[in-house]
């Protein structure tokens, strides 16, 4: 499949620009190239990357992801997170193109400890979740009729860029134990999962627009922040005590849901999508670090 994908080397963008030369095309946008904190000139270089390259999907895997630093910047992020998306909906429905856009357990406020439902009422506990949840709304309502998606995912993880398992190798590295929150749980998601779920989505959405709609796509099994990080140490072979705590005692300037586990199962009944086990996906992002020089 052709497809243009906004972001480049962002951790999904970059998983998504790997699956070139595996059966698809894949021109990858970023910042450089069309700035998405000025939607409304980015789009004059989405057009023209749409005319040149005539994708037949295109993937947003760019968002201003800084969930603490969104609280003072609500302005700036919603710019990407919002009004970007939306512009590239309406191109998207304008040029006949599928669209496929990811968003976030963050939208929801983490209430109760069962996993959300794809309807379940969202409450985001701060801006990044707000202007994500805006995104979301802006992708529905252009109600594209060559397909749309909106895939929400949490705790990603990859060999390159900032997530949770770096972190914790650096420091576990460094230290000889770690306090890490235990109370908040949910699937914690390799970055490639995600790269070819949505590359899945936006073919069954070629194929058949009714398929549209927000689903959900996060790891298995549901652990807490402490959970990964005890497997991070051990598959690591990282001599680091994990100490576990709970979020009271690390305080942040955004708020996180307790409860971020999300129910997968229309994903997997539309798409065929199973939860990717991110113990599998761990190990790859192991073995892909440890082969670096
Ligand atoms: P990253 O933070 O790794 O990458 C962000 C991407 O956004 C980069 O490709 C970057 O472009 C692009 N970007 C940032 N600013 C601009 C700008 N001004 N103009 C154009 N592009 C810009 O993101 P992830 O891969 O981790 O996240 C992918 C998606 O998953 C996002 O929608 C995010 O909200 C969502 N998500 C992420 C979670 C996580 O834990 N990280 C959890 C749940 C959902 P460039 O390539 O040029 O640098």
């Amino acid at each position: 499949m052709r497809l243009l994908v906004l972001g480049r080397s962002g951790q999904v963008a970059t998983e998504l620009a790997r699956l070139s030369g595996e059966g698809h095309e894949i021109r990858c946008l970023g910042r450089d190239e069309a700035d998405l904190s000025r939607p409304k000139a980015a789009m004059g270089a989405v057009r023209r990357a749409l005319e040149a390259f005539r994708p037949e999907a295109v993937i947003n895997a760019a968002a201003w992801t800084g969930v603490d630093a969104a609280e003072a910047q609500e302005d700036a992020a919603r710019a990407l997170n919002a009004d970007a998306p939306a512009a590239i909906a309406r191109l998207a429905a304008e040029t006949g193109l599928p669209f496929v856009h990811i968003s976030t357990d963050y939208v929801f406020d983490g209430a109760g400890e069962t996993p959300f439902a794809t309807d379940a009422a969202t409450a985001p506990l701060g801006a990044y979740g707000r202007t994500k949840l805006l995104g979301e709304e802006d992708v529905a309502g252009a109600a594209n009729p060559a397909g749309w998606a909106v895939l929400r995912t949490s705790w990603v993880f990859s060999a390159h860029g900032a997530n949770f398992v770096k972190t914790m190798l650096r420091l576990g590295a460094e230290r000889d134990a770690l306090r890490v929150v235990a109370d908040q749980v949910g699937g914690p998601t390799p970055a490639a999962a995600i790269a070819q779920a949505c590359v899945s989505i936006a073919e069954t959405l070629g194929a058949d627009p009714r398929r549209s709609g927000i689903y959900h796509f996060s790891g298995a099994p549901d652990t807490s922040w402490a959970g990964f990080a005890h497997e991070i140490m051990a598959r690591a072979g990282l001599d680091c005590r994990i100490e576990e705590i709970p979020s009271t005692d690390y305080p942040t300037s955004a708020p996180r849901p307790l409860n971020s586990r999300l129910d997968c199962r229309s994903t997997e009944a539309v798409f065929g999508l199973t939860r990717p086990d991110w113990r599998t996906g761990l190990d790859r992002v192991l073995t892909e670090l440890e082969a670096r020089p």
